[in-house]
């Protein structure tokens, strides 16, 4: 059995519905989350459910049961993660799983980005944990941009600090087929993969891309971080959101998410989801 937590969500899903694609039968493959309802169309196709919650681990040794391998996707409760993670890693032990896999982030063990701490945590948690690990370095997605797009197709203004900061992004589909990719051979059993798209793009190419996919003009005004915070802050953000979203933006223009290296494309087969591609589809589904 693949376990397949973070399943209630966008990623987890993908990658349920990427496996049974390419045969892996639903009967071995268990979809959780914490948000059961959520996996009531996989069930009807045969994937088996159960309830998994992080920060329960009374929750995760009956999951686990059995299982050869576990694909912990981070978890969204950011602060939290490290002990979230841990509970899984601790009960994957327990259970005798084989191999845990980990969505981590961008060269997270030597990153300034802000992200990156919890999932260099993890990563050495998983080392430490004498399980075979492949840890999954998943850059950043193209849909992280579907809001920005929304708001700039009103606007016709694209108001970011990255400065002329490049982005190596790819759709959540083109990392979770990654993923799958990876869960369905022992191939990558012990790799750190750093994972983005074939090609990066700055704000400019992003305001373009917006006007090509909405119709509506849209030009990228660069701000400073101080203006940037101001405006998220007068658009009724609080202090904490505003600042992540502006020390995001700073790693960007430092170029922490501009790496590319071709090993998503090479596990796929097929090249990343060009931006303007993935745009539309995450802007049709929004
Ligand atoms: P979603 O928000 O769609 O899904 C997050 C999933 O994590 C959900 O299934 C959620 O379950 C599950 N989850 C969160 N906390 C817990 C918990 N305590 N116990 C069990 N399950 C939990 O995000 P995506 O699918 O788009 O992305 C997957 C992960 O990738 C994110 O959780 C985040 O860590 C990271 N991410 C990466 C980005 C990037 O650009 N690289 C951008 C955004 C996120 P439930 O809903 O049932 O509670």
């Amino acid at each position: 059995t693949v376990v397949v937590t973070g399943a209630t969500g966008h990623l987890g899903r993908l990658v349920v519905e990427d496996l049974l694609a390419h045969g892996t039968p639903p009967e071995q493959i268990l979809a959780t989350g914490r948000r059961t309802e959520a996996l009531e169309q996989l069930a009807a196709r045969g994937v088996r459910t159960a309830t998994v919650d992080y920060a329960r681990p009374e929750t995760l040794a009956p999951a686990f049961e059995g299982a050869d391998t576990v694909l912990l996707v981070s978890g969204s409760e950011v602060g939290q993660r490290v002990a979230q993670h841990g509970n899984v890693i601790e009960a994957a032990k327990a259970a005798g799983v084989r191999r845990v896999v980990y969505t981590s982030a961008t060269e997270a063990d030597t990153s300034a980005l802000i992200l990156a701490p919890e999932h260099k945590a993890t990563e050495e948690l998983l080392a430490a944990s004498g399980l075979v690990t492949v840890v999954l370095r998943n850059g950043w997605y193209t849909e992280n941009y579907v809001a920005a797009a929304q708001q700039a197709a009103q606007t016709g203004e694209l108001v970011a600090s990255v400065g002329e900061g490049r982005v190596a992004s790819a759709s959540r589909i083109d990392y979770a087929q990654g993923a799958s990719a990876v869960l369905r051979t022992e191939e990558h059993d012990g790799a750190v993969l750093e994972l983005a798209g074939d090609t990066s793009w700055d704000h400019h190419e992003l305001a373009a891309a917006i006007t090509e996919v909405t119709g509506t003009p849209v030009t990228y005004r660069p701000v400073s971080p101080e203006e940037h915070r101001a405006g998220l802050l007068a658009a009724g953000l609080d202090e904490g959101t505003a600042g992540f979203l502006v020390a995001l933006d700073g790693n960007i223009r430092d170029g922490l998410l501009a790496g590319t290296g071709g090993a998503l494309s090479t596990l796929l087969g097929r090249p990343t989801t060009p931006l303007v591609d993935g745009l539309r589809a995450a802007l049709v589904e929004a």
